[in-house]
């Protein structure tokens, strides 16, 4: 078997990495809550919540922003409030239509709607704008016409104090006057910038006279030509809070150190609401990388096949997959929020997964890798209808029906020559129970030139149906699945491993690349699987287990009616 799903799991014993499985809390907690929950009590902001999840539409949506999805909109739903989707459209060069789509499709997917307050950043450009206008009033900002690299030089760093830029005294008038026509398109990009004028030798950098606006003579997918000059990410976010009242403008750990520019920003414009900033650890995971300028490398040079590749932590790719949103929201809350930074094994959200599926898939039987057994005592046209349950716990969903027939597929797997003693499946002479059937007993094993095992004689024991026992009372240990070889169906089974093969796979030494560490086994495709006949009518809404070997849904883009292809979403543990 050359899929290698579990083979690297011991590695992810760094102390940092939290034991998956069973063992893991069912809900961990969640700092904001308790920061809503006091706000709320005491008054503040009249007791309002409102959130925003503020994506930049740079890539697709990956399981970290579901973390921050689940965060923001699980907070308003719980407090009441709302939450708003604002696209942070601010940097026209990586942005495009096709993403703002997909995260419209991803956020709705997990079961989110932010009703009528969808927004863009860039929809703001011009009340940004008059506010730039007003600090330049107030003697708060100028415009500075030092080029890239004297601006790094003067900026200074940890340990040395910036100098301040010789522009810096420009008058009102000048800095308006010169600021008006960056706008007007008369300057070529890099000549000059506006800057925030805080303190060059602060100790944080961020206050250093931060750029509050870059020329960038781009087209951007909203506002067109309009704009030749854009704010900066930094002078955006916390005015678009600002103009939206939130109230809870919840982001990662890395901008811990930007919130004092945040609060100088809302502090420093006549806005209409004073929203705060918190922070809490992003959601990073072993076994994948999480950053989208690392998944648009990965998709970009074809090392996956799109960005709904199933081996991808993209929400797109979870659902191709057939990962559901509610696995991906019993994810989230067992994870927790907190102020820490931490890897959460990829276990974790396997266990999520599989208690979510164990409650809802059809059963079934599957046999991936096909031995053909010929049953010996029985006539040519046998056909014996049996009825085991769709689901063992859930006898609404009633019967299927399988077929015990004279030929039969079980996994080549169940069957060995010279078996080790712990082998309890099926071996010269030995005898199986074929799960929802009969007990079968090898009586011969066929071979073809190269010594290869092509086919297995077998006789049946006909009172052995119902788990009933043989007559004499002996031991059959073990159960395996199989297929009618006469009423199966064909189909394509993809079974996926880990996508890369170390549990850190950003973790490489300088100067070397992180798709070094990617699993060359992550994708096995199996072109004859043999399903049980009522597989036939298998639907994209439903998730399968194929019993002993795992959970599995069609493919949401190459299945077609007839011609079936099965993902793999999880093995069984
Ligand atoms: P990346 O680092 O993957 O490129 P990003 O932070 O640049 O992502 P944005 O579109 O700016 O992506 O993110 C939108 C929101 O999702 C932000 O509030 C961000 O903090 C949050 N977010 C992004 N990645 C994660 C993560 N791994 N865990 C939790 N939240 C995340
Ligand atoms: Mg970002």
């Amino acid at each position: 078997m050359t899929h290698s799903k579990n083979t690297h799991s011991t590695e992810a014993s760094s102390k940092n990495i939290k034991p998956g499985g069973k063992s893991a809390p069912v809900e961990a907690p969640n700092f904001l809550k308790q920061i809503i929950e006091k706000d709320i009590a005491t008054g503040k902001h009249g007791g309002q919540v409102i959130t925003r999840f503020p994506p930049e539409p740079n890539g697709y949506l990956h399981i970290g922003h579901a973390k921050a999805i689940c965060l923001n909109f699980g907070l308003a739903e719980e407090f009441k409030g709302r939450c708003h989707l604002r696209f942070d459209d601010t940097n026209p060069e990586v942005e495009e239509i096709e993403y703002i789509e997909s995260i419209k499709a991803d956020v709705k997917w997990l079961g989110f709607d932010w009703g009528t307050h969808l927004y863009y950043a860039s929809d703001y450009f011009e009340q940004i704008y008059s506010w730039a206008q007003d600090l330049i009033r107030q003697g708060k900002a100028y415009v500075c016409s030092l080029n890239e690299e004297e601006l790094r030089e003067y900026r200074g760093d940890f340990t040395h104090s910036g100098k301040n830029s010789p522009y810096r005294d420009r008058s009102v008038e000048e800095n308006l006057d010169l600021f008006a026509r960056m706008r007007a398109g008369e300057f070529y990009e890099g000549a000059h910038t506006l800057r925030a004028k805080i303190d060059m030798a602060s100790p944080n950098m961020n206050m250093r006279d931060p750029l509050l606006y870059r020329i960038r003579k781009t087209h951007h997918h909203r506002t067109g030509d309009k704009w030749v000059i854009y704010p900066m990410y930094d002078f955006a976010h916390p005015l678009s809070d600002a103009i939206e009242q939130i109230t809870h403008s919840i982001c990662t750990l890395e901008f811990q150190d930007h919130r004092p520019f945040y609060d100088w920003s809302i502090e420093n414009c006549t806005v209409p609401a004073h929203p705060h900033q918190y922070e809490f650890a992003r959601l990073n995971m072993t076994y994948l990388v999480m950053s989208k300028r690392k998944l648009l490398q990965l998709v970009k040079e074809n090392f996956v096949s799109g960005w709904n590749d199933p081996r991808l932590p993209t929400i797109s790719g979870l659902r191709r997959r057939g990962i559901t949103s509610s696995a991906i929201k019993k994810f989230a809350h067992r994870i927790g929020v907190a102020k820490a930074e931490s890897l959460i094994d990829y276990e974790i959200l396997e266990a999520c997964v599989r208690e979510d599926l164990d409650d809802s898939a059809h059963r079934a039987m599957a046999v991936i890798r096909p031995l053909k057994v010929v049953i010996e005592n029985l006539p040519e046209n046998h056909r014996e209808e049996l009825h085991p349950s769709v689901h063992p716990k859930k006898e609404e969903l009633g019967k299927r029906a399988i077929h015990f027939t004279k030929t039969l597929y079980i996994e080549a797997s169940d069957f060995m020559e010279t078996p080790d003693a712990d082998f309890f499946r099926l071996k010269p002479g030995g005898e199986v129970r074929l799960r929802n059937a009969y007990v079968i007993k090898c009586e011969k094993v066929i071979k073809d030139t190269s010594g290869q095992v092509t086919e297995l004689r077998c006789t049946y024991d006909p009172i052995t149906l119902g788990g009933k026992p043989p007559a004499d009372g002996r031991k059959i240990k073990g159960i395996i699945h199989w297929v009618s070889a006469e009423t199966c169906v064909n189909a394509e089974v993809r079974l996926y491993g880990r996508l890369f093969k170390v549990a850190d796979p950003d973790n490489v030494p300088e100067g070397q690349d992180f798709k070094q560490n990617l699993n060359p086994n992550s994708l096995e495709v199996i072109k004859n699987a043999k399903l049980e006949s009522s597989l036939a009518s298998a639907t994209l809404e439903h998730r399968y287990q194929f019993e002993r070997v795992g959970y599995f849904c069609l493919d949401n883009v190459d299945s077609k009616p007839g011609a079936h292809v099965f993902n793999m979403v999880v093995d069984l543990k």
